[in-house]
């Protein structure tokens, strides 16, 4: 890059003997030629920009200008002599804007925050609509099956009556006077260093060139207004809690002919009595009886879908839990489901008559180690 750069004199367009002044003198010329305020959006009249500020910056300082004049580039910037980012000689900003000393702070000062600052934003630019955000509440099984909910959205609608122009009906926007549609004015400032053009927003038409005079009375000239409605919204079977849904383009109304904003909706989910769900499995528990779980039987589970007849069998522990495959939630927007997950629960009886007691007791007696090995590896223990 810095093998074809220019030399700094001929830059600014001045003899290698030039005095301060002549070079004074020059650098305002180029900068009144070359200012960006004066070219937005012109890259070339930017890099000339730079390509001035660097050499004035290296001529007007008597020790930098001695360094090039007998070294050339290598005697003032620090790429020649170090490398990238290397120290060199230093005391040069590398091109960048800034730094030149009074002279620029004059600029900064008339043309407000100075240069690299072109980009306003466009008022006229489309703009898409705000978001809106919402949250509805469902039951743990609309989760699992889907549903539809009514919800109230209060969101900005394009006016009906000035169709979003901002002009009561019948009449439309006129071109500001002030800036003659352009949406920029001139602003020609005297200075210490000669008369300076720049331009600024029109503050008539807010940079939008245009004005309205008659205005909407049903919108204010905002081209929108406020509507509360009440929307169907449908939920997907498989949504958990927490979850949100966004519907595309039912949020506030965009500016300029941009896109609507989106309704997004947070679903909170009740929690079940009866189940619990992790993903798209589903854990419960079921209460079996002693005898259920000592000799084997076909149990209802609760699922779901209602009660699934399910066989355990015999010798059923407490805490055993069997898998219903595929009878869990359906998977959010995807075929298939995640399991059923049923956790046994040995309900043991309660208040006992002196027969029923007796009757236990003698069940128990009559239990051998082939009946409950644990018995015998407790009274192992008790002996040892
Ligand atoms: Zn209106
Ligand atoms: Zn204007």
């Amino acid at each position: 890059m810095a093998d074809n750069k220019r030399d700094y004199y001929e830059v600014l367009g001045v003899q290698k003997g030039a005095s301060d002044d002549e070079l004074k003198k020059a650098y305002r010329a180029m900068v009144k030629k070359y200012h960006p305020d004066l070219h937005p959006d012109d890259k070339d009249a930017e890099e000339k920009m730079k390509e001035v500020n660097e050499a004035y910056d290296i001529l007007s300082d008597k020790e930098k200008r001695a360094r090039y004049d007998q070294f050339g580039f290598a005697g003032v910037d620090p790429s020649y002599s170090a490398g990238q980012g290397g120290g060199g000689f230093g005391g040069f900003s590398g091109g960048s804007y800034g730094g030149f000393g009074d002279i620029g702070d004059i600029f900064e000062s008339f043309f407000g925050g100075g240069f690299g600052q072109q980009t306003r934003s466009n008022p006229n630019a489309p703009r898409k609509g705000q978001d809106i955000k919402t949250a509805v509440q469902i039951s743990f099984m609309e989760a699992c099956k889907g549903t539809g909910v009514d919800i109230r959205v209060n969101r900005l609608e394009r006016c009906p009556d000035c169709g979003g122009t901002g002009a009561r009906a019948g009449t439309s926007a006129e071109i500001c006077p002030d800036c003659r549609g352009t949406g920029t004015v001139r602003v020609t400032q005297r200075t210490p260093l000669g008369v300076f053009q720049s331009t600024k927003s029109c503050d008539r038409c807010g940079g939008k060139g245009k004005v309205i005079k008659d205005v909407c009375p049903s919108c204010q000239g905002q081209g929108r207004v406020r509507r509360v409605l009440s929307k169907n919204v449908s939920i997907p079977q498989g949504i958990d809690d927490g979850q949100t849904l966004r519907i595309t383009g039912e949020g506030d109304c965009g500016l300029n002919g941009g896109q609507n904003g989106d309704l997004i909706i947070r679903v909170n989910v009740r929690a079940d009595e009866m189940f619990e769900r992790e993903g798209f499995d589903i854990y419960s528990e079921v209460p079996i009886s002693y005898m259920q779980a000592a000799l084997g039987d076909e149990i209802n589970i609760p699922t779901i879908d209602g009660s699934v007849k399910y066989r355990i069998p015999a010798g059923t522990q407490n805490g055993d839990t069997f898998h219903l495959r595929g009878q869990g939630v359906p998977r959010l927007y995807r075929s298939g489901r995640g399991d059923h997950h049923a956790t046994v629960r040995v309900v043991v009886p309660k208040g006992l008559s002196k027969k029923q007691a007796d009757l236990l007791k003698a069940f128990d007696d009559s239990l051998d180690d082939r009946n409950r090995p644990d018995k015998r590896k407790f009274s192992d223990w008790f002996k040892s």
